[in-house]
């Protein structure tokens, strides 16, 4: 009797001592280009915008975090303020160094940017910074990520043939890209940020092994401890978005899935296809609210209460890389938004498969 007690005390202490909580907080990452950029591009915020667009966000309660922060938080379950936002550049246009900077640094907000080493070594003659524009970044406090080496579409090789020529490819754009850059600013770089988005289940697997802690898509959706590192998601902010798109978009609550079809990062070959997804933590939300989008509203499709699990018939007009997001409501009636990615391609050659 009495070893019995000592056993229920053990079992009592030991399970005590090792109940961690889960760390909670909710995590926006906006995507941003260029500020004041003389041209048409929809990328191209004003420096009143982005003002405005910082300002708001604290107004609404967000707290400006790093890249590092994110990090901590995904990896050792370290203390980030509930309501965390990070902002982040792609491409290292100059307007970063000139217009962006002087706005945020006088604001203390931290922010990253995402550069591909092939811009940076045409400099200025393109508007784009050079390599002590980038460094002086670095010592201004900036985290520096790598945006892949050339910029393509890292779903779409093109004129490449055989499976060595595309890991080769593939190496220069995730491994080169991050020993250049690090070569060149003297700091390692931990963070990569996908070209336009575009993944895929080999894409995800080499920027893994290439020694990133964190790797960002721009599929428009939050994130919590849930989130995927390696699939952290990104909400891009383009010149039509007011200081209230802008916290709306960094609210929207992030969703999960138990179960995708397609899976997440797939290639398919199908064009009349069946999309089921089953949602983690399912009991948080009303899904008959749930609506998928790829790219456009595809309908509400049907949920089978039986499986737990929604459905919808799609029919994919082209071959193209697919963000499939799926709207709905919890169940306190805040919006929420969950996404996967696939690729559907008629003809995959072996290398890809
Ligand atoms: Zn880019």
């Amino acid at each position: 009797m009495r070893a019995f007690i000592y056993l229920l005390l053990i079992v009592f202490v030991s399970s005590t001592m090792f109940a961690e909580r889960i760390p909670d907080a909710h995590i926006s990452v906006l995507c941003y280009h260029h500020v004041d950029l003389n041209s048409k591009t929809p990328y191209s915020v004003t420096s009143e915008q982005l003002i405005a667009q910082v300002s708001a966000l604290n107004q609404a309660g967000f707290k400006f975090v790093t890249l590092k922060q994110i990090d901590d938080f995904m990896y050792f379950g370290k203390d980030i303020p509930s309501k965390s936002v990070a902002i982040t550049f792609d491409d290292g246009n100059l307007t970063v160094l000139t217009k962006a900077l002087p706005i945020l640094k006088k604001m203390g907000v931290p922010f990253a940017l995402f550069v591909y080493p092939s811009s940076i070594s045409v400099g200025h003659k393109k508007q784009f910074m050079d390599w002590d524009d980038v460094r002086l970044l670095q010592k201004e406090g900036v985290t520096i990520g790598s945006h892949s080496f050339y910029h393509p579409y890292l779903t779409r090789p093109s004129g490449i043939k055989t499976a060595q020529k595309y890991n080769e490819w593939l190496e220069t754009e995730c491994v080169k890209s991050k020993q250049t850059i690090e070569s060149q600013i003297g700091v390692s770089v931990n963070y990569f940020a996908i070209p336009f988005g575009l993944y895929d289940k080999n894409v995800y697997a080499k920027v893994k092994k290439s020694g990133y802690r964190l790797s960002f898509n721009i599929n428009g959706m939050n994130n919590s401890i849930h989130a995927d590192p390696y699939f952290y998601n990104r909400v891009m902010v383009v010149n039509t978005d007011t200081p209230k798109t802008v916290v709306s978009k960094a609210s929207v609550k992030p969703v999960y899935f138990d179960y995708t079809y397609p899976l997440k990062l797939a290639r398919i070959t199908s064009q009349n296809i069946l999309v089921k997804y089953k949602i983690f933590n399912a009991g948080d939300y009303d899904l008959t609210t749930a609506k998928l989008h790829l790219g456009n509203p595809v309908g509400k499709g049907y949920y089978s209460e039986k499986e737990a699990m929604n459905y919808q018939k799609v029919y994919l007009g082209t071959e193209a890389f697919y963000q499939s997001s799926v709207t709905l409501k919890d169940k306190a009636g805040h919006s929420c938004m969950g996404n996967w990615s696939f690729t559907y391609q008629k003809n995959i050659p072996d290398y890809l498969q």
